[in-house]
C-alpha cells in the first residue's frame, strides 16, 4: 500500500527567513521531519510568474537570486538540489491539454529553496518548479491543482509556496511582530473558515471580498499558489493550519496542509 503524499502551501514571508531560526523555520523543519520521505518535490512559486505554463526540465537547475537589496550574504545561498526531467515531462502530460513548455533557463527561484533550506536542509531531494500562468484566471489554478492528483499517490510532495495576505506596501519593515492590519485578519479569518468548510469555490473567488481582498491580494501571485494545493484535496480529507502568524502586519505566514 502507497501512502498518500500530503501537499501543503507554505507561506514564505522574507527572503531573509531563509537565513534565520524563529518560530517559523522550526516548524516548517519539523515538517520535512515527520512527512513521509518524498521521491521528489514539485513547488509552485509565487515568484515564477510568467506569460504560459512551464516546468523546469533540467538535471540540475540553478539557485537563482531573484531579488534586489538584500545582503551579499543572501545571494550567496546555494541549494544545489537535483532536478528530475521524467517528473517534468509526467507534470506536462497531466497538465494537458493545457501547453507546457520544458524549461532550461529558470532554475529555483527564492520562493523555493528559502523554504526549502529549512524543509530539506541536505537538497538531496529533487525539485522541480511549476510556474503560475499570469494570464489565467484564479479557477484555471484551482483545476490545475486537481490534474496534479495522482503525484500525492506516486510519493511526491506538492509545495505551494506563497503567502495568503501579501502586502509590500503595509508591511512594516524592522517591525515583524507588527500586528495584523483589521482587513489582512478578516480576510485570512474568512478564508480559513472556507477552506475548513471546503468551500473551495469561495477562496477561489476571493475578491468578492472587496476591500479586505483588494488590500490582502493586491496582486495574485502570492496568493495563487494556494489554489493549486486545495485542487490536490480529496473530498474525504481535513485540512488543517499547521503554522499561524503574521510578519510585519501585512504578510501572513499560514501554511495550509492537506492530508
Ligand atoms: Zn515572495
Amino acid at each position: 500500500m502507497s501512502t498518500l503524499m500530503p501537499a501543503i502551501f507554505i507561506g514564505h514571508g522574507n527572503p531573509m527567513i531563509t537565513l534565520s531560526k524563529n518560530a517559523y523555520t522550526e516548524a516548517w523543519a519539523k515538517i520535512g521531519g515527520t512527512l513521509p520521505h518524498p521521491k521528489a518535490v514539485v513547488v509552485v512559486s509565487a515568484h515564477w510568474y510568467i506569460t504560459g505554463s512551464a516546468v523546469t526540465a533540467d538535471d540540475s537547475p540553478r539557485t537563482i537570486h531573484d531579488f534586489g537589496g538584500f545582503p551579499q550574504v543572501l545571494h550567496d545561498v546555494q541549494y544545489p538540489a537535483p532536478g528530475y526531467p521524467e517528473l517534468a515531462r509526467q507534470v506536462k502530460e497531466l497538465l494537458s491539454p493545457v501547453p507546457v513548455g520544458l524549461d532550461e533557463t529558470w532554475g529555483l527561484d527564492h520562493g523555493t529553496w528559502t523554504v526549502l533550506r529549512h524543509i530539506f536542509p541536505k537538497a538531496d531531494i529533487p525539485v522541480v518548479q511549476l510556474s503560475i500562468d499570469k494570464t489565467k484566471p484564479p479557477v484555471f489554478h484551482y483545476e490545475l491543482g486537481k490534474r496534479l492528483k495522482p503525484l500525492r499517490e506516486e510519493g511526491v510532495l506538492v509545495i505551494g509556496s506563497g503567502n495568503l495576505v501579501h502586502n509590500l506596501r503595509a508591511y512594516s519593515w524592522g517591525d515583524s511582530e507588527a500586528p495584523p492590519f483589521d482587513w489582512a485578519a478578516n480576510f485570512e479569518h474568512n478564508m480559513r473558515n472556507f477552506m475548513r468548510n471546503g468551500k473551495d469555490m469561495n477562496v477561489v473567488a476571493y475578491e468578492e471580498l472587496g476591500e479586505d481582498a483588494a488590500r490582502s491580494v493586491p496582486s495574485p501571485d502570492h496568493f495563487l499558489p494556494l489554489l493549486y494545493i486545495l485542487g490536490l484535496r480529496r473530498e474525504d480529507e481535513q485540512i488543517n493550519f499547521p503554522i499561524e502568524g503574521f510578519d510585519g502586519g501585512s504578510m501572513s505566514m499560514l501554511s495550509v496542509r492537506v492530508g
